[in-house]
C-alpha cells in the first residue's frame, strides 16, 4: 500500500511561503533583538508583515481570517514557522494563544467566539491559560486542582493561586480552570472560566524568572482573589473542565512539537554549515566520524519526530482522542529536539556556547519543553498504564 505523507499542494505552498517569510523577514528582526523578549511594537510589526504576506493565523477557520488548516496541515506550516524563535509569534500561532483559539473554536458559544476568539485570531489581543498551581495544587496531576469557584448571585466567585501562566501579563483574558465540585484529588469537578484581564479580582503577582525568554509575555504568578465573573463566563459545561482540557492539550502538545522541530532544523543547519567550514586535524570537521555520527543521529531524531507528529496529527484529524499517540510523540519530540540542539552546540565548540550564534539560546528555550505540556515522566507513566491495561484486557478475553 502506497503511503503519501506529503501535504496537499495548497498546504505545501503555504509551508514554502512561510519558510521564505521566516528567513527573509522574521530572522533579521530576531537577530536585531538577540537577547530580549520582543516588545509589543515588534509583535505588531511582525504580525502586520505576516498578514500582508497572507500567512496569518493559518490554523483558524476562514471566517476568523485563517486558512482552516487541520493538524496535518499545521504540521507542515508550523515546522517552517518554528525555524525562527519569533516565527510563531509573527503568524499568531504561538503558545498559548494558538491552543486557546483551537479550544474556543471547538467549545465556545457564538457570543464567546465574537468576544474572545475573533480579536484573538486577529492578533488584536493576547490570552493565557491558567491551570497550574504552586504545590500542593495542580501540576503534572491536574486532579490536585485547588482553585475554587463558588456560585454567587448572577455568576461565580473564583479564588486561588496559579503560576507559570504564560503570557498572563498583557493578556486580554485568561481561561482559568477552577474546581466547581468535589475536592482536590477527585477525577472530575473542574470548570473553565473566561476571565477578562481588567477584572479587579485577577492580579498578576509577579513575573517568574525562567531559563527561556521567548514565549511572549513571560510566565507569571496570578492570584484570583474574590474574582467575580458572570454566568456566561463559563466555557463549555460546568464540571467538564478536565474533559475540555484534553481537547486543548492533545493538539497543543503536537503544535508545540511542530514549532520546536523548526528550531531543531535550524540548529542542525548551523552545525552542518560549521562542520563543512571548520578545519582541524588535517580535515574538515564534517569528515570526522564522530561528528558524522552526531549529524546522522540528529537527522534520525528529526525524521522520527516528524513521523510521530504526523501519525498523531492524522489521528486527531480523524476525530480520535490521540491520547497515546500524542503522549508518545510529545515525549519523543521534547527529548529529541533537546538532543539535536545539544549535539549542534557540541559540533560548534566554544562558538556554540557563545552569544555569536543562537544555539545557547535555543538550548535554553527548548529545555522547559520536557516539563510543560506534561513532563516526560508523566507521559511515560500514562503510556505504560495504557499498554498494561490493553494487555490485561486482551488476556481476560
Ligand atoms: C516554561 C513553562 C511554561 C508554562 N506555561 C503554563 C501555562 O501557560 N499555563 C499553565 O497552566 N501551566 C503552565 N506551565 C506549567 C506546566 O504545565 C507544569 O510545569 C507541568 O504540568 C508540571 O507540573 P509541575 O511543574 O507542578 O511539576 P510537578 O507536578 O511537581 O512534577 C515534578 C516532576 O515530577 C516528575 N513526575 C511527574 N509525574 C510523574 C510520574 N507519573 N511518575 C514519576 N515522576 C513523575 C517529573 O519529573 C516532573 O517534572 C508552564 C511550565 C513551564 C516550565
Amino acid at each position: 500500500m502506497a503511503i503519501d505523507l506529503s501535504p496537499e499542494p495548497a498546504v505545501a505552498d503555504l509551508a514554502e511561503r512561510t519558510a521564505r517569510f521566516v528567513r527573509e523577514v522574521v530572522l533579521p528582526v530576531e537577530q536585531r533583538h538577540a537577547a530580549a523578549t520582543p516588545s509589543e511594537a515588534v509583535r505588531r510589526e511582525l504580525q502586520d508583515a505576516a498578514r500582508g504576506a497572507g500567512l496569518f493565523a493559518p490554523h483558524v477557520a476562514p471566517e476568523y481570517g485563517g486558512h482552516g488548516l487541520g493538524m496535518r496541515g499545521r504540521a507542515a506550516v508550523f515546522e517552517e514557522a518554528g525555524y525562527a524563535l519569533l516565527g510563531p509569534l509573527a503568524l499568531n500561532i504561538a503558545a498559548p494563544d494558538e491552543g486557546n483559539m483551537h479550544m474556543l473554536e471547538l467549545i465556545a458559544t457564538p457570543a464567546q467566539k465574537e468576544r474572545y476568539l475573533r480579536p484573538l485570531a486577529a492578533g488584536e489581543i493576547r490570552s493565557c491559560f491558567a491551570m497550574t498551581e504552586p504545590a500542593p495544587g495542580a501540576g503534572s496531576d491536574p486532579r490536585a486542582l485547588a482553585t475554587r469557584a463558588e456560585r454567587v448571585d448572577g455568576g461565580w466567585r473564583i479564588n486561588g493561586r496559579k503560576w507559570f501562566i504564560t503570557g498572563a501579563d498583557g493578556a486580554g483574558f485568561a481561561i482559568c480552570m477552577a474546581r466547581t465540585s468535589g475536592a482536590a484529588g477527585d477525577e472530575g469537578g473542574a470548570t473553565m472560566f473566561l476571565v477578562d484581564a481588567d477584572n479587579p479580582g485577577m492580579k498578576i503577582v509577579r513575573h517568574i524568572e525562567t531559563l527561556d525568554e521567548t514565549l511572549y509575555g513571560g510566565h507569571a504568578e496570578v492570584l484570583f482573589d474574590n474574582c467575580d465573573v458572570p454566568a456566561d463566563a463559563v466555557l463549555g459545561e460546568v464540571d467538564e473542565g478536565f474533559r475540555y482540557a484534553q481537547v486543548r492539550l492533545g493538539p497543543a502538545r503536537m503544535t508545540h512539537c511542530m514549532r520546536w522541530l523548526g528550531i531543531a532544523n535550524h540548529a542542525r543547519d548551523i552545525a552542518v554549515r560549521r562542520a563543512g567550514e571548520r578545519e582541524l586535524f588535517g580535515s574538515r570537521l564534517g569528515e570526522l566520524g564522530m561528528v558524522q555520527q552526531m549529524i546522522a543521529d540528529s537527522e534520525i531524531d528529526i525524521a522520527a519526530a516528524r513521523g510521530l507528529i504526523l501519525q498523531a496529527s492524522w489521528e486527531l484529524d480523524q476525530g480520535r482522542s490521540g491520547a497515546q499517540s500524542t503522549a508518545i510523540a510529545k515525549t519523543f519530540c521534547a527529548e529529541a529536539i533537546w538532543r539535536v540542539v545539544d549535539r549542534s552546540l557540541q559540533i560548534c565548540g566554544s562558538l556554540g556556547v557563545s552569544g555569536d550564534i543562537p544555539l545557547g539560546r535555543f538550548l535554553r528555550e527548548v529545555r522547559p519543553f520536557r516539563i510543560y505540556d506534561g513532563p516526560s515522566e508523566t507521559h511515560r507513566w500514562a503510556i505504560a498504564r495504557r499498554v498494561l491495561r490493553r494487555h490485561t484486557t486482551a488476556a481476560a478475553r
